[in-house]
């Protein structure tokens, strides 16, 4: 620890988050069911998941914007749901950053310690030592309307900052913001966070920002967790069927292989890979783009097709094989690797990287029960 027993370096408290059984509903619409989630101290912690699924609402519960139907919330010990979000000590950082237009930059980050009382001088050094950190001393002077989106941006982030919050709550704070600037200010957000220390709950869909920013990624689907985990958790072992099609570009093949006598095949034809003890007859199979390379029909352990299409993608060239009739297997390759359409080809899936679900529960089988074996039939 950097600033002493419960402290950060900034002297500020370390608080966690702790929800537990946290359920919404508006109206009949349960947006979020029954919910346990830990945010632990000074950590980056990304909310990812598709629209729709509670994000946003989860972290309005945590700011006290919104009131939970059932559960409660803590930050360290002390229980939140019910204050106020006054009361609560956050900062909240939207994904439109409304700056007030006929203050210069200076008192829009210090507005919120002006409205306190916080003394002259004391609110010049902390606007000053927060606009050091996000390199816009040159801009204190400046209107909002004179400045660029991503300096906006800061300024909106400096206003967070000033106030020495125990937790930042961050809502697709770069959504509007260019391709470009966005992953500058990725690499921006996450070099704050080292400084800071201070937690940070942040919401977005996008997956590259989860994946580069985070310390832990919670993927959510219709108002459940699906995952916690750090981004390479999450990548290399998807818990269940949502996670491994959600994380992931292009996504995970998901094929339907069954388990014959411990062994596991796909459309017939036996992978070097052993079904783990007690696995369903019925699997599906999962496997990255990455993780399949191109073979000559006939080859042990792999699998014959039909190349069914075939797309560039920058360095690398995706080429989908049909392994039957609409069972299709994309591969990552090499740009150089000429495949021409309806070509017979065959696909082979690194057996060490090869995950398998149980298609009733959707749930991820161990991924060290999956073991190989010789790629000629047992
Ligand atoms: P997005 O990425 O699109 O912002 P999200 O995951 O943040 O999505 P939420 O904004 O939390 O999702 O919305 C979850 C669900 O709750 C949606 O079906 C939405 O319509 C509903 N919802 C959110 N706020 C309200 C509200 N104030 N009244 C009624 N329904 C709401």
């Amino acid at each position: 620890m950097r600033g002493g027993e419960g402290l950060n370096r900034s002297g500020e408290r370390m608080t966690d988050v702790a929800i537990r059984g946290l359920s919404k509903s508006f109206g009949t619409n349960r947006v979020l069911k029954a919910l346990d989630l830990t945010v632990p101290s000074r950590q980056f912690v990304t909310l990812l998941g598709p629209s729709g699924c509670g994000k946003t609402t989860l972290l309005r519960l945590i700011a006290g914007l919104e009131q939970p139907t059932e559960g409660e919330i803590r930050f360290g010990e002390r229980r939140v749901d019910g204050l106020p979000p006054g009361e609560r000590n956050i900062a909240m950082v939207f994904q439109s950053y409304a700056l007030y237009p006929t203050m210069d930059v200076a008192r829009n980050i210090g507005y919120g310690l002006e409205v306190r009382g916080t003394p002259k001088a004391e609110r010049r050094e902390r606007v000053g030592a927060v606009a050091k950190v996000l390199e816009i001393l040159h801009l204190l002077g400046r209107k909002p309307r004179e400045l660029s989106g991503g300096q906006r941006q800061r300024v909106a982030l400096g206003r967070a900052m000033v106030r020495k919050p125990d937790i930042f709550l961050m809502d697709e704070p770069l959504s509007n913001l260019d391709a470009k600037l966005r992953a500058a200010m990725r690499g921006e957000l996450r070099r704050f966070h080292l400084d800071l220390g201070t937690t940070t709950i942040y919401v977005t869909h996008d997956q590259l920002e989860a994946m580069t920013m985070s310390d832990l990624v919670v993927v959510m689907n219709e108002g459940v967790v699906q995952q916690i985990g750090t981004p390479e958790e999450v990548y290399a072992r998807p818990a269940n069927l949502f996670v491994a099609g959600f994380i992931g570009t292009p996504p995970m093949n998901l094929i339907p292989a069954r388990n014959e006598g411990g062994r596991v095949t796909v459309e017939g034809h036996p992978l070097p890979v052993a079904a783990p003890a007690g696995a369903p007859a019925e699997l599906i199979l999962g496997i990255r783009p990455q993780d399949v390379s191109m073979a000559t029909p006939g080859e042990p352990g792999t699998i014959p097709g039909k190349v069914w299409m075939v797309e560039l993608i920058g360095s690398e060239r995706l080429i989908e094989v049909e392994i039957a009739p609409k069972v299709r297997v994309t591969a990552e390759v090499r740009a150089s690797h000429r495949a021409a359409l309806d070509d017979a080809v065959a696909v082979r899936l690194d057996p060490a990287q090869i995950h398998l679900f149980d298609p009733a529960s959707g749930q991820a089988l161990p991924r060290e029960a999956v073991r190989e074996v010789g790629a000629r039939p047992a």
